[in-house]
């Protein structure tokens, strides 16, 4: 699977040209694959109907918004707070437990400078895989440790964990960070955020900051009718920030 062009419509309708060696068939008509082929960045192709499209080479987000997806993913929203909140950037190591579909690990990829992943599933090892081959990343390593029991990295500056008991990880997250470096934990539910805090209050490693829900709602803007969209704002989840305080 690759995608080689991306087309938009006016109206912010978008397909994936996952071939220029074939035509693209959409619901306004098929556009020839000579024309795909020869199509300028940032020009204009007409489908058989005369329908227009904008086209242009995939962007990072392009590619992602077609990545593999096995186990819930951390949506997009959640993302944006845990890069605000613990600063990643092209110096950062970053520990990413479990890896699930890989989707946090391969965003975080684009603007890291190492990303370490573990997951106990082979199944998913292998979602995990080829989307990193997909998205090209050559910063992201995957390991099939098992994040309550052993650790194999040290000197983190991030560990975030995506898993269903986080305080059972508390003791691994201590070892793999460095001093001041942040620990974030995802979780859907409130008994299992209860439980992460309290564990991580008790833990003299640690120095918890807050838990945050960010609630995205996305508005429709049609001339003067401008309101929020009638569909409701679903749960993905709560994340725990917390700053590792001794040096080990
Ligand atoms: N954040 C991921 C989704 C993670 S889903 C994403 O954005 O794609 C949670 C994953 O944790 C599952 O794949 C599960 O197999 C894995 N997991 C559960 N317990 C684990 C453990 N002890 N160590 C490592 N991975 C674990």
């Amino acid at each position: 699977m690759a995608i080689k062009k991306v087309l938009i419509t006016q109206q912010g309708r978008k397909f994936y040209a996952k071939s220029v060696d074939e035509d693209l068939h959409t619901q306004y008509g098929f556009i020839k694959k000579d024309e795909l082929k020869k199509a300028k960045e940032g020009g204009i192709l007409k489908s058989n109907t005369g329908k227009e499209f904008f086209v242009f080479n995939p962007f990072f987000i392009d590619l992602y918004r077609k990545i593999k997806r096995d186990a819930q993913i951390i949506p997009l929203k959640d993302i944006g707070l845990i890069i605000a909140e613990t600063g990643i950037n092209k110096e950062s190591r970053v520990l990413d437990a479990g890896s699930g579909s890989g989707a946090l690990a391969c965003f975080l990829a684009s603007i890291a400078k190492e990303i370490v992943t573990y997951e106990i599933r082979e199944d998913f090892i292998e979602i995990v895989k080829s989307n990193i081959e997909f998205l090209g990343l050559k910063n992201v390593k995957i390991k099939n440790i098992d994040m309550y029991n052993e650790i194999d990295d040290k000197d983190m500056d991030v560990v975030i964990l995506d898993l269903p008991e986080p305080w059972k990880a508390i003791e691994s997250c201590a070892k793999a960070l460095k001093a001041g470096g942040f620990l974030v934990s995802y979780s859907p539910s409130v008994p299992q955020v209860a439980d992460f805090v309290n564990a991580l209050r008790k833990n003299e490693s640690f120095v918890y900051l807050k838990t945050s829900e960010i609630a995205e709602r996305e508005w429709e803007v049609e001339e003067r009718k401008v309101r929020p969209k009638s569909r409701g704002i679903g749960h993905s989840g709560f994340l725990s920030f917390a700053r590792k305080v001794e040096s080990s």
